[in-house]
């Protein structure tokens, strides 16, 4: 039987939330040529379940990417300050983090790159352009969906970031509360954030007063009551350090999201037929195959890769002549990825973020009746710590998912059984515990309310698999900016492979923008680069340094 294979082939490295949807839109943009392609992802864990995103619960806001790397000499004090005290991101109980070379170099550029005030201004002017465009993309992929994919989104808690379609009230319409608490003077931090927002062109942000938001969500109605006070026409007010924004966001499951996407992916983009007559997918996702190497085609004159080297494997050559064969890297918590590969790479590294998820059954019909309308998603701030936030009826329990916090990792893996991840995901438990008393009282068999949490409660509600904790990483180059687009080898660059990485602490939210722009580079005819496309691809040069 004659083989017959498609005219395209995509090899990605890295199968997190930016590499399934590389091969999403890869599928797109053959669907729109009225092409085939094969698409394969080769993902160093053993499930998609191990991948970062399938442990946190992103969400959706064009800002999202701007929390994490602090400019310049704040990098260097916060250094100084241990992560659990106010403002710090130090680690003190793991070897090779603060004096590594990795850290080093990557501090010493943070430095010269703050020196630079205007072109600072520039960049993030731009990142937020990209923020709100991965926003409007987001809904335009639910909106041009097919039934199958629109109903995974669902599934998965898509909820959009963008303009509401009502009036404007209703949560799950464009727009979300963010509560703000234990935070001096929390309606300035709000009211900054509210014009950010306005600056970005969203219309409706507003403060909420405590009646306000119990309307829109009652089940935040504790919180409401422990942070506020009734003032002399018996309204409750918020206190000095307590407020809640009305603001655009969103979220996303990527727990659900990921494996249902491949799913979807490799049904719908079919099978081709290789040269011994087998019948393949066209779509694969690989596990346990760790890329350590790549090797080049010896007949061209140009920087092409014509093979991968995995982990204790031998390498893989491609022996079909596609027309184009192409090579994205993805490699996202593992930083200094394309370095040990042999490619240039801006100065990274990993901040440290922390997630605790709790599953709590319902005890009674009754309860399961109540709670079945549960359901939001926010972001909660505390002085020095964010915490996303994903909360829900979900098969026939309450689900709470939190994540945030950060510490300067280096190039270093965080454990969960080490002090930061312990630390955090006692502070995550307490601060649920303040907002939703109610459903944390219910895994505890005791009223919590008002209650300071402990390290043997968070491991008791483990003992019981009804909390879930993890720690993970969050790459960053210096200027904290995502890499995008063309991979160079000593400043040479490669004619057919790209990156889209270093997506910090907003990949999930960024996501759809960065591979748009990214696949750019690899388009033909480059002239048609509009200026803002060109600028993105500029900033996130993967051969950019600061001198
Ligand atoms: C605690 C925390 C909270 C966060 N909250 C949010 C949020 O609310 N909203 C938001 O938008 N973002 C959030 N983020 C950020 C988001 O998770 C990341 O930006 C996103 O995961 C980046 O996606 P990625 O695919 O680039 O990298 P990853 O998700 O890290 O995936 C990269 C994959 O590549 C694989 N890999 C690496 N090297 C190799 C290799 N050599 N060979 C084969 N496979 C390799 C890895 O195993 C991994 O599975 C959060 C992150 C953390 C840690």
């Amino acid at each position: 039987m004659k083989s017959r294979y498609p005219e395209d082939k995509l090899t990605i490295i890295g199968g997190g939330i930016i590499g399934v949807l590389e091969a999403y839109f890869a599928y797109l943009d053959a669907q729109k040529a009225g092409k085939k392609i094969r698409v394969t992802i080769n993902e160093r864990n053993k499930n998609i379940s191990d991948t970062t995103t399938s442990h946190i619960v992103p969400s959706l806001t064009p800002d999202e990417i701007l929390a994490v790397v602090p400019r310049g000499q704040e990098l260097v004090k916060k250094l100084r300050i241990l992560f659990s005290e106010p403002g710090g991101i130090r680690i003190d109980d793991v070897e090779g983090i603060n004096n590594s070379d990795v850290a080093e170099k990557f501090i010493k550029q943070v430095q010269q790159y703050s020196n630079d005030e205007q072109g600072h201004q520039a960049r993030t002017k731009i990142l937020l352009e990209l923020g709100k465009m991965s926003m409007n993309l987001w809904q335009h992929i639910y909106d041009n969906a097919d039934p199958r994919l629109k109903k995974i989104l669902e599934e998965s808690n898509f909820n959009p970031c963008r303009e509401p379609n009502t009036n404007g009230e209703a949560l799950h319409d464009g727009y979300r509360i963010d509560l703000i608490y234990n935070v001096p003077n929390a309606k300035a931090k709000a009211n900054s954030m509210k014009a950010d927002y306005e600056e970005l062109g969203y219309t409706s942000c507003k403060i909420l007063s405590p009646k306000e938001v119990i309307a829109r969500d009652p089940f935040l109605a504790d919180f409401c009551k422990n942070n506020s006070i009734i003032d002399e026409f018996g309204e409750r007010q918020w206190k000095d350090d307590s407020v809640a924004l009305w603001r655009p966001g969103g979220c996303i499951d990527t727990q659900t999201l990921l494996p249902k996407l491949c799913d979807y992916l490799k049904d719908i983009m079919g099978k081709y037929t290789n040269e011994s007559g087998q019948s393949k997918d066209c779509f694969q996702m690989k596990f346990e195959r760790n890329v350590v190497g790549v090797s080049y085609n010896p007949e061209s004159e140009n920087l092409e890769i014509n093979g991968l080297r995995f982990f204790g494997k031998e390498p893989k050559i491609h022996k079909h002549q596609y027309e184009h064969s192409d090579y994205v890297f993805c490699p996202g918590e593992a930083v200094g990825t394309l370095k040990k590969l042999g490619f240039n790479e801006p100065a990274y590294s990993g901040f440290a973020g922390a997630s605790l998820m709790l599953n709590i059954p319902i005890p009674t019909k009754q309860l399961v009746e109540q709670y079945s309308k549960f359901n939001h998603c926010m972001e909660v701030h505390q002085e020095g710590v964010v915490l996303a936030w994903q909360a829900r009826f979900r098969e026939n329990k309450i689900f709470i998912g939190v994540a945030g916090t950060k510490a300067f990792y280096s190039d270093q893996r965080p454990h969960k059984d080490q002090a930061f991840a312990k630390d955090r995901n006692l502070l995550q438990l307490n601060m649920i515990n303040d907002v939703l008393p109610e459903f944390i009282s219910l895994a505890l068999g005791r009223d919590t309310s008002g209650k300071k949490l402990t390290i043997e409660d968070l491991s008791h509600l483990e003992k019981l698999g009804i909390a879930e904790r993890w720690v993970g990483t969050r790459s960053v180059a210096y200027d904290g900016f995502p890499t995008l687009g063309s991979v160079y080898k000593k400043d040479c660059k490669i004619t057919n492979a790209r990156t889209t990485t270093h997506l910090g602490s907003g990949g999930g939210s960024f996501s759809l923008a960065s591979i748009f722009v990214s696949r750019s580079t690899l388009n033909k005819d480059q002239t048609e680069q509009d200026k803002f496309t060109q600028d993105v691809l500029r900033y996130g040069s993967s051969n950019r340094k600061f001198i």
